[in-house]
């Protein structure tokens, strides 16, 4: 089986990362949890992105429990992609972060062409995802999507796809998916 995985919010816990990242910075931030991304609300966005993206924080993000070993398991007998909306130049502390990962390949492709490139390039079996929008076009583009549900934002998505709570969920959901 092909599997395709998102990072940030699904491996990686990019939120948390920003939240610290706002407190070490003194930079004055409260996380709405319901809402998708952690930028949306400064004025000056794409530059408290590029501090945040700037320094080492993102070396060393935190795996979601569990995250990895099911990853690296799953990778034993599966083809494991990963695509995230990372700017290319972010491709070698995202590498760095993710180096006990035995993954098949990462591409770090930005925002605007992160869909085209999973829907059209790797054509995945079954594809984690926590954007609302793109578990929704994933959906519609006829590929199985999984989704974690610990996220506010992702509530109602289940129209779309197969919620988890848990990574240790996964190998069954991908069991009865088969
Ligand atoms: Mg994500």
């Amino acid at each position: 089986m092909k599997i395709c995985s998102d990072v940030d919010g699904v491996i990686l816990n990019y939120i948390q990362g920003f939240i610290e990242f706002t407190k070490i910075e003194k930079i004055p931030y409260t996380h709405n949890p319901k809402l998708y991304g952690v930028i949306r609300n400064f004025p000056n966005n794409v530059e408290v992105r590029d501090q945040f993206h700037a320094g080492d924080y993102l070396r060393q993000l935190e795996f979601y429990d569990g995250s990895l070993e099911i990853l690296n398991m799953l990778a034993g007998s599966h083809e494991l992609h990963l695509v995230t909306a990372l700017e290319p130049e972010q491709s070698q502390k995202r590498a760095e972060n993710l180096k006990k990962l035995n993954y098949s390949s990462l591409q770090c492709v930005g925002d605007d062409l992160k869909q085209q490139i999973i829907i059209e390039q790797i054509q995945p079996d079954v594809m984690l995802e926590d954007r609302p929008e793109l578990i929704e076009a994933f959906h519609r583009a006829g590929i199985k999507v999984i989704f974690p549900d610990w996220h506010p934002y992702t509530k109602g998505m289940e129209r779309f796809a197969t919620p988890f709570s848990l990574w240790q969920e996964i190998p069954d959901l991908l069991q009865n998916s088969a």
